[in-house]
């Protein structure tokens, strides 16, 4: 390790994952949810990972990401669907990753990219089923039908798909979920009578805690984001067999001696009461270790664990490992899948009030991803 800090990616994991979603997809096909750099796993590796360990299409939020698995060749179907005017959507016909809209200025804007460039559109629309955040509310979504219709028509655009997201299947039997498939259904009949229907039209709404726990949102895709990392989209029901794949690791920056009543870090939050020994772990608020943490999580060093002790700052903190022997370059690992002690991200989520998803996708890009497994 010649960092001061590494992420490490066990990829084995994640192709273990897959299985394991594969499995629970009961022949519905997977599109492995790689926004946020594969949630702060690393975009491009993740991705080649997934699509080798059988994942057949690959979704981002924004376009800029998925333009980007283009520019590393990667050539499987890519959608990326949290897009707003003003493109560039030529370029996106012209790298072939499929579009999202759920409103028709955006549409039209595809479709004049589509007469610009002489490519179709490939184009999933999106209803808004009750989560009211993205997504055509059905009241609109005639209307957006009947656009899409006659673009269709014209040859500017191919509607490829029709989806919607689930605001509560984290929350099992929550009766949104059934209220949210029922209104999908809804907008499935409608996009039928409005000729949008057949084969090539991949319907689509589940999302990791669906995909685990809600048969009916299977549909002919389901969208895994969070299980593909190996963290429980439903902790309470535990972890589906699945493998954490991150590991966070730091070198021990610093180890000495202090005596008691030492003031340790911003605001002496922490002060020692007898002599100890303090280590300097070289992660911060920068990288991603809220500072919210202080006094929150632990990290493993020499083989136990440790209290972060004081302020996080911005690029490191301090442990304080009593009368313990560490030295400089000591491995301290601050969570991994859980077998050696450390502890887990999903440890980590609920001492923090927070989801793995926000940990995660928060470690900072000074932070290395070192790959293992293959
Ligand atoms: C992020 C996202 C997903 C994946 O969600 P997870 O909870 O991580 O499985 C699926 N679909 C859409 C539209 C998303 O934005």
């Amino acid at each position: 390790m010649t960092s001061p800090a590494e992420a490490r990616i066990d990829l084995s994991a994640i192709r273990h994952n897959v299985a394991v979603l594969t499995e629970h997809a009961d022949g519905a096909a997977l599109m492995g949810v790689v926004k946020a750099d594969a949630y702060g796993h690393g975009l491009v590796r993740v991705s080649r990972t997934l699509l080798d360990a059988g994942v057949g299409r690959l979704g981002t939020a924004t376009l800029s990401e998925g333009l980007a698995l283009r520019a590393a060749g990667i050539t499987a179907p890519v959608t990326s669907w949290l897009l707003t005017r003003g493109g560039p959507y030529e370029e996106a016909l012209r790298a072939d990753v499929e579009l999202s809209a759920a409103e028709t200025g955006l549409l039209g804007e595809m479709a004049a990219a589509a007469r610009a460039t002489g490519i179709t559109a490939k184009v999933h629309l999106e209803a808004d089923t009750g989560m009211s955040r993205g997504g055509s509310p059905l009241a609109a979504w005639p209307e957006l039908l009947a656009a899409a219709a006659a673009l269709r028509a014209e040859g500017a655009v191919e509607v490829v798909g029709l989806w919607s997201h689930f605001a509560c299947a984290d929350i099992p039997g929550h009766p949104s979920i059934e209220a949210q498939l029922d209104a999908f259904d809804q907008a499935l009949k409608m996009a039928d009578q409005a000729g949008l229907s057949g084969s090539h039209v991949i319907r689509h709404i589940a999302n990791s805690a669906a995909l685990v726990d809600v048969p009916r949102a299977r549909f002919d895709l389901v969208r895994p984001g969070i299980a593909l990392y190996g963290l429980s989209p439903i902790p309470e029901r535990g972890d589906f067999g699945l493998r954490q794949a991150m590991t966070l690791v730091a070198r021990l920056a610093l180890a000495k001696r202090m005596p008691e009543n030492s003031g340790v870090s911003y605001g002496h939050l922490y002060v020692t009461d007898r002599e100890t020994t303090l280590g300097l772990v070289p992660l911060g608020y920068a990288d991603g270790i809220l500072r919210h943490a202080t006094g929150r999580v632990e990290v493993l060093a020499g083989g136990r664990r440790r209290a972060i002790a004081g302020r996080v700052c911005m690029d490191q903190f301090m442990i304080d490992v009593d009368d313990d022997v560490i030295a400089a370059g000591d491995e301290v690992v601050l969570f991994g899948p859980g077998k050696d002690g450390e502890a887990t991200l999903q440890e980590w989520a609920d001492n923090l009030g927070t989801i793995t998803h926000e940990i995660v996708t928060k470690i900072g890009a000074r932070v290395p991803r070192v790959y293992e497994g293959t």
